[in-house]
Parts: structure tokens; C-alpha cells; sequence
């Protein structure tokens, strides 16, 4: 990867500009962010060396640009054409313009632009659920080849499977923010994004943790040299196909603190055998029930992304449908927040043996009642 910075300075506007790098940067040496000036880069994608070959080149991976300002800001709205006459000629080069101004991005665009170039990706940042709703409608409306959104600094809980499931969507980034006033990054914020990306089959990497991360309830200070190490450490990005999630760590949860947990659900509680579900296990016995309960976990639980992930598990007609909802072993999500069973990975023959054994838990309590 490169860096391209042909302007440097920028205006907040968002709730993620608050502790925005470029200004903590620029005050350390007593610069004012809030000035935009050319810089002496801004023809870089042009520069050659001493033997007559460009600097940059696609070896070197995608070219980053304007990681010191923002692409679309009004102070550059005279210098943006110039760029855009770079990023045409130079071809050769993927450019990615990270912005938090996609709502002036049909404004800045050049003439021959049309339904968009193939060498340029526009990601478009999403700190909270209000930022999300506001730039993800407009980047879908947008003749753009590549699009990404971008989560950093992650300040809130998002949902955005209704823009992920529109398919237009090619990578989401996750990350908590860093330096000393960094603001609290929720795993659960992460996971859910995660989710709904593995829902959508769409990549999704976690990037950084953060300065100030909670997890289970509890918040880690993470030192900077750690942030990135951690989230890759975790196993917790996602590519489609490719399992990643396997190398996710966690321990099943112990048996009785999961039903303890389990009854002080008032969902999870409510979930009774019918006297129609009591008379299957009669007629089949309990041999015949665990039989089904496997072929149901395998068959509708273990995929990486199992098909209508969410909504596979009815809610009637099989004791074992009802015992999957009352212990949570209904769907990828509740395997994940319940059982801290990963999404997007196949299910182990353990993990799936002990689902099949929660369940068979619970249609034993439950029949026992009779
Ligand atoms: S848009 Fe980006 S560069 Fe500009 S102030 Fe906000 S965080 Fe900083
Ligand atoms: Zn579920």
C-alpha cells in the first residue's frame, strides 16, 4: 500500500472527526489542521525516478489517497480536477478515497466519469447508526464500481444489513479508536457488524481495537503498538469460503451457568413442549429425538453460512424446534451471543455434539415436568 496526500488539512464534521489524527497530529507541532494547502505531493502519481519508471507502482498495492484530508472537501473543490486527470491516466494504480462527504461526491466528479472507473474504490465512513443512515442510502445511489464502508472509530451499535443485503457492498471495515481521549469500542458493536456481514457473504475485516476496548462487560486499555495485533489476533475478520473464523479461541460455556442464564431470559423462558411435541417423543422415543436433533444441527446449523441463516428453525412441529429456541441453538447469532460459538465457520463434530447435548438437556427437563 501507498499513501497519496495531494492536500493535507480538513474541517469536523462528524462525530468521528472528534479526535481526528490529523489534528492530534498537526497541534504536536504547532500546526493548524483546520488550514488547507496543497502539498508538495500532489502530483506524485506522476513522479518518476532516475531511470524513468514512476514512483508508485502496482506492485506496491493500493494507492490511499487523501489519508490527510478529505477527498471531497469544499477548500479543494479547484485542485480535485487535476487529480482525477492522475487517477485517469494512471490506470494502473487502484485508487481509495476514504471520505465522510460522500453527499458532495456527485458534485466532485469529472465529466467522463459515467458509471464510475474501475481503478477507483469510494469508501464511505459510518462512526453511528445516524451517520450510517444518512451516507449508506446516498453511497447506494451513486454510480461507484467499488464501494466500502468503513467503521472507525466504531461509537455505537450499527445495523446496516438492509444496505449490506443490496450486494453493492464490497468489504466492511471495523475498528475502535485510538490516542489518549479515545472513546469506549464495544465488541458486541463489532460482532454484530460481523454478523450481518456473514450474512450478506460479504468480507469483513476488524482491523484495530482500539485505546479503550470492552469486552464481556469489561474494558481493556490497549496500548497502540497492541490495537491491530489484537483484532488480528482474535480471528475475527471474515472472507467468504474461507473459514476464517476457525482460529477464533473461546470456551463453551459451562452447563449450569448456561441454564442459569438461560431461565432469566424471559424469551428463552416462555418455550414450553406442546401436549402435540410431549406425544412425538412418546411415539418415536428419546433414541429416534437425538437422531433428529443431530441431522437438524448438522443440516441447518453447521455451514460456515448456513442457508436463511436466522430463520431456519421453526417454531413449531418437532420437540427439538422448540428445544433450539428455549437454549439459544436456533440460528449462527444466538449460537454466537449465547454459546460464544463464532459465526462463519463450519461447526466442529465437538461443537455439534454439544449443541445436540443442550438441547437433549433441555427436552429431558422439560419432559421430566410431565
Ligand atoms: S473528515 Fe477525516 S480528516 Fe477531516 S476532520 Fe474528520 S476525521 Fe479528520
Ligand atoms: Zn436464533
Amino acid at each position: 500500500m501507498t499513501i497519496w496526500n495531494p492536500w493535507h488539512g480538513c474541517h469536523k464534521i462528524s462525530p468521528g472527526c472528534a479526535n481526528c489524527y490529523v489534528y492530534r497530529r498537526d497541534e504536536s507541532i504547532g500546526k493548524d489542521a483546520s488550514v488547507v494547502t496543497k502539498t508538495g505531493d500532489y502530483e506524485l502519481p506522476l513522479k518518476k525516478n532516475r531511470h524513468k519508471e514512476y514512483k508508485l507502482t502496482s506492485d506496491e498495492g493500493t494507492v490511499y489517497t487523501c489519508m490527510t484530508s478529505d477527498f471531497f472537501l469544499e477548500d479543494a473543490d479547484e485542485w480535485r480536477k487535476g487529480c482525477w486527470d492522475i487517477i485517469r491516466f494512471r490506470q494502473d494504480l487502484s485508487f481509495h478515497i476514504i471520505t465522510k462527504r460522500i453527499d458532495r461526491f456527485e458534485k466532485c466528479i469529472p465529466y467522463d466519469w459515467e458509471e464510475g472507473w474501475d481503478n477507483v474504490t469510494i469508501s464511505s465512513t459510518c462512526e453511528n447508526q445516524d451517520r450510517t443512515d444518512y451516507r449508506l442510502p446516498i453511497l447506494m445511489n451513486l454510480p461507484i464500481k467499488h464501494k466500502q464502508v468503513i467503521c472507525e472509530p466504531i461509537l455505537g451499535e450499527i445495523n446496516m444489513e438492509k444496505y449490506l443485503a443490496s450486494g453493492q457492498i464490497e468489504h466492511v471495515t471495523c475498528g475502535g479508536e485510538s490516542g489518549p481521549n479515545a472513546r469506549r469500542c464495544d465488541f458486541r458493536w463489532i460482532q454484530e457488524i460481523r454478523r450481518e456481514c456473514i450474512r450478506c457473504e460479504i468480507p469483513f475485516t476488524f482491523k484495530q481495537t482500539g485505546s479503550v476496548f470492552q469486552k464481556d462487560g469489561k474494558i481493556y486499555h490497549i496500548e497502540r503498538k497492541d490495537q491491530i495485533f489484537q483484532a488480528q489476533k482474535s480471528g475475527y475478520s471474515y472472507m467468504p469460503g474461507m473459514n476464517t473464523a476457525a482460529s477464533i479461541t473461546y470456551r463453551l460455556p459451562d452447563r449450569e451457568e448456561l441454564f442459569d442464564r438461560l431461565s432469566r431470559s424471559s424469551f428463552r423462558s416462555h418455550f414450553h413442549l406442546s401436549d402435540k411435541e410431549i406425544d412425538i417423543i412418546k411415539q418415536k422415543g428419546i433414541d429416534i429425538i437425538r437422531s433428529h436433533a443431530k441431522v437438524f444441527v448438522e443440516k441447518r446449523l453447521s455451514a460456515e453460512n448456513p442457508d436463511n441463516d436466522g430463520k431456519q428453525t421453526p417454531m413449531k412441529g418437532h420437540p427439538v424446534f422448540i428445544a433450539q429456541h428455549a437454549v439459544a441453538c436456533c440460528c449462527r447469532s444466538c449460537l454466537e451471543k449465547w454459546h460464544h460459538i463464532p459465526a462463519g465457520k463450519t461447526l466442529t463434530a465437538e461443537e455439534q455434539s454439544y449443541i445436540v447435548d443442550i438441547i437433549m438437556d433441555w427436552i429431558y427437563k422439560e419432559y421430566g415436568r410431565e
